[in-house]
Formats: structure tokens, C-alpha cells, sequence
């Protein structure tokens, strides 16, 4: 032992988690039920919330997958269907498809960040997040009980031009679309659209994924949790940015226990999932940080060692809380 503990050696990563976790936001339309249960198996993950990319047909059959593989192991949410935003009527029809992904089992619906940066209604006219015509949608995710997540913008470095200045030139030469440099809104732009939407739905529950895309500013995003209740946030793909802020990020979790969930939107993996609990559950230092294969900035991240009561929430207890009960 001695020496070994501080080093990055995985066989001293912690696993399974303390505690049961639900992972509430990836993306497993293109992965195996009986392999990914394998992996949660493994790693203490109690349930996986599969946000499907499908839309129509295709996404109830996504649905039924894995419904039909492990009941309570999986949870499902829907996709934004913009395929015909272009043709009247759209706007109660997005009503009717999320009563129809509700009826068939989804536990929530996703909005991409297409909106604000590409959809464009019937007029050609580029759509804002906080529209008033998809208002009714809001409601409906309220009346059905069922959640609305929202990833709209990214890191402030998307928002920059790709070059050697930009600290995530790597990931964005790897992903030249997730470039928002030139998009009609900045960031702090689509950040206020959809704070209003959120103010305007009070009944409505919303979860921003990734930190509320703005974990670069907790104090903002501290400041949104305050103002509005129904809202929520995810950790997904961010452990990157609140790891290299220990500090603040401790102060987050320990204020807001409440109001965080544990996710990763990452492929299910090992290594992966013991890298979120290194980072939440222990005082390690200066380890790697779960990523997809471009990684995301050239830095390491510190163990924000959260104490049990937090770690129960973040990793379980807020996921149930918007899960439906069925
Ligand atoms: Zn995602």
C-alpha cells in the first residue's frame, strides 16, 4: 500500500459506488440491454435512464427494447421530433407526440440544442428557446408529471473560434460540429431564453443537463436553482469542469443536494463509471476525468469526497423523486 494509494492506479478506484447510483442521462439506442446490465451489475447502478435519439415509431420500439430487457433496470426519455416543424399544425403536434411517448412508458423528453441554433419555423424564421408557441408542450409535460431536460448550449470554449488558443481545440477538431462559433445567439443569450421559459412553467419540472450548461459559473447556475424550484440539474459530461474547480464545486453539491443528479452521457463502461465515483466520493488528486475518446481540455480533475447524506441524494434519491411511479 503506502505510496500506492495517491497514485492513479485504477485498482484503487472505487467500485461499486458507496451507494446504489441511477446513471440519468445516457444514450444507449445503440447498445446491448444484456451487455449494459453486465456493466451496472458491476458498478452498483441501479437503473440507467436511456434518453433515445429516435423520434415516431422507432423511438416506442426503443422503448419497449428495454422495457421488455429489465423493467426496472431502465428508464426511458423521449427525443424532440423538429422533422416537420416546417408544416402547420406542428405546434400541437409535438402536444400530442409527448402524450404518446408518455402513454408508451417515456419518463421525460429531451430538447436539444437544435433549438436556438438551427430549427427554423414555417416562415424560415430561426426558432427561440423560449418561443411561446411550444408553451402548450410545457404544460403538458406538467399535466403529465413527466420532466422536460434541456441541453442548449455547451462549454464557453464552443462558443470560440477552433484554434491553439481554444483549450478544448482537440475535442472540437474532433467534433467541428459542436462549434457554436458564429451562432446567431451567444451563450449567455440562450442561457436567458431558457431561464424564462423555466420562470414562465412553474408547475412544469425542467433539468438542465450538463451542469445547466454553465458550470464554468456556479454562481449562475446557483443562482437559477434559487430562483426556480422546478429546476434541476445533471452532471453528465462535466465532470471536466467541476473537477478542476474543487472548491466551488464542493460548495455546489453541499447547497444543493437536492437539485443534482448523478449522470454521466457517456458509453457504459467500467473505468468510466469508476472515474465519476473517484471524482464525488473521494479527496484524491489530480486524477483523469471520465471522457469520450478526444477527451475534453488538457487538465486533470480533484475528488470532491462528498459526504454520505449528499452522495445518497445526487446518486439516487433526486432520480427517483422525478421518476414516475409505475
Ligand atoms: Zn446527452
Amino acid at each position: 500500500m503506502g505510496t500506492d494509494q495517491n497514485s492513479n492506479s485504477a485498482h484503487y478506484l472505487p467500485l461499486p459506488s458507496k451507494f446504489p447510483a441511477i446513471d440519468y442521462h445516457n444514450h444507449l439506442d445503440a447498445q446491448e440491454p444484456r451487455e449494459v446490465l453486465k456493466i451496472m451489475d458491476q458498478c452498483g447502478i441501479e437503473r440507467v435512464v436511456n434518453i433515445t435519439m429516435l423520434t415516431g415509431d422507432s423511438a416506442l420500439q426503443m422503448i419497449r427494447k428495454y422495457h421488455a430487457a429489465a423493467p426496472n433496470r431502465f428508464a426511458t426519455y423521449g427525443w424532440m421530433d423538429w422533422s416537420d416543424v416546417g408544416s402547420s399544425g406542428f405546434f400541437r403536434r409535438t402536444v400530442e407526440r409527448l402524450e404518446r411517448l408518455v402513454e408508451h412508458g417515456a419518463c421525460g423528453m429531451k430538447i436539444w440544442k437544435d433549438l436556438g441554433t438551427t430549427v427554423r419555423d414555417k416562415a424560415g424564421t430561426l426558432l427561440r428557446i423560449d418561443d411561446d408557441r411550444l408553451d402548450p408542450l410545457y404544460e403538458k409535460a406538467a399535466e403529465l408529471g413527466v420532466p422536460i431536460m434541456y441541453h442548449i448550449a455547451d462549454p464557453d470554449a464552443f462558443f470560440l473560434p477552433i484554434d491553439a488558443n481554444n483549450e478544448r481545440y482537440e475535442e472540437l477538431a474532433a467534433h467541428p460540429e459542436w462549434s457554436y462559433y458564429g451562432s446567431y445567439y451567444g451563450k449567455l443569450e440562450l442561457l436567458a431564453q431558457r431561464d424564462r421559459v423555466i420562470a414562465r412553467h412553474p408547475r412544469t419540472t425542467f433539468v438542465g443537463a450538463h451542469v445547466a450548461e454553465h458550470p464554468e459559473d456556479l454562481a449562475y447556475v446557483g443562482k437559477v436553482l434559487d430562483s426556480h424550484s422546478n429546476f434541476h440539474v445533471d452532471i453528465s459530461a462535466r465532470t471536466a469542469e467541476l473537477g478542476r474547480q474543487p472548491y466551488a464545486a464542493r460548495e455546489f453539491f453541499l447547497k444543493y443536494p437536492d437539485r443534482i443528479l448523478f449522470g454521466t452521457d457517456l458509453i457504459p463502461d467500467v473505468n468510466m463509471y469508476r472515474l465519476h465515483y473517484r471524482f464525488l466520493e473521494t479527496a484524491d488528486e489530480y486524477f483523469e476525468y471520465p471522457s469520450h475518446a478526444s477527451r475534453q481540455g488538457r487538465w486533470n480533475i480533484y475528488g470532491l469526497f462528498l459526504p454520505d447524506d449528499v452522495l445518497r441524494k445526487v446518486y439516487r434519491h433526486n432520480a427517483l423523486r422525478l421518476l414516475p411511479r409505475r
